[in-house]
């Protein structure tokens, strides 16, 4: 993983977790550690523009579980819900299309690094009001400083690797 400062704004440390998927044998790993941790049985693997997208769908492969893409706005053809939160500077709207999300099914929520939380429990927000039941949520890296899981009160928290 690398460690780069100042992007993609001054002031940010980014983390950089493109080198472990280009790794064959790390991708192979982080994919079969996430499905490992699944709580129970999964319907969907829900996961969020765009690096977690890349985990997602083999996740959910490995699951035997659909994939539900979560959108910025203005990106999937509707109808579709929406959830906005709040950023340091002004705010964000994550999206995804009902229609793939039947009532009570069981959803892992997947991404790669947890910060402040926000997508994520934006995210956890909008499939519940699509009717979904969040299971759990997994993360490739939390950044612990930022106190996501704050945001994420009472629900399975499941990390590979704590920065
Ligand atoms: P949060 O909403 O502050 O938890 O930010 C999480 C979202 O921003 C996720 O979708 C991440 O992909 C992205 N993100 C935040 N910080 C980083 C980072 O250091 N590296 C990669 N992605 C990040």
């Amino acid at each position: 993983m690398r460690t780069v400062p100042d992007f993609p704004e001054p002031g940010v440390l980014f983390r950089d977790i493109m080198p472990l998927l280009a790794d064959p044998v790390v991708f192979a790993e982080v994919v079969a550690a996430l499905a490992a941790d699944a709580p129970g049985p999964i319907d969907l693997v829900a996961g969020m523009e765009a690096r977690g997208f890349l985990l997602a769908a083999p996740v959910a492969m490995a699951l035997g579980a659909g994939v539900v893409p979560v959108r910025k706005a203005g990106k999937l053809p509707g109808p579709v819900a929406s959830a906005t939160y709040a950023l340091e500077y002004g705010t964000a709207t994550v999206e995804v299309q009902p229609f793939t999300v039947p009532d009570g099914s069981r959803v892992l929520v997947i991404d790669d690094v947890l910060a402040t939380g926000g997508t994520a429990a934006a995210t956890v927000d909008l499939l519940e009001r699509c009717g979904a039941e969040v299971v759990g949520l997994s993360f490739l890296v939390e950044l612990g400083a930022l106190r996501g899981r704050d945001l994420l009160p009472g629900r399975a928290v499941d990390v590979l690797l704590t920065l």
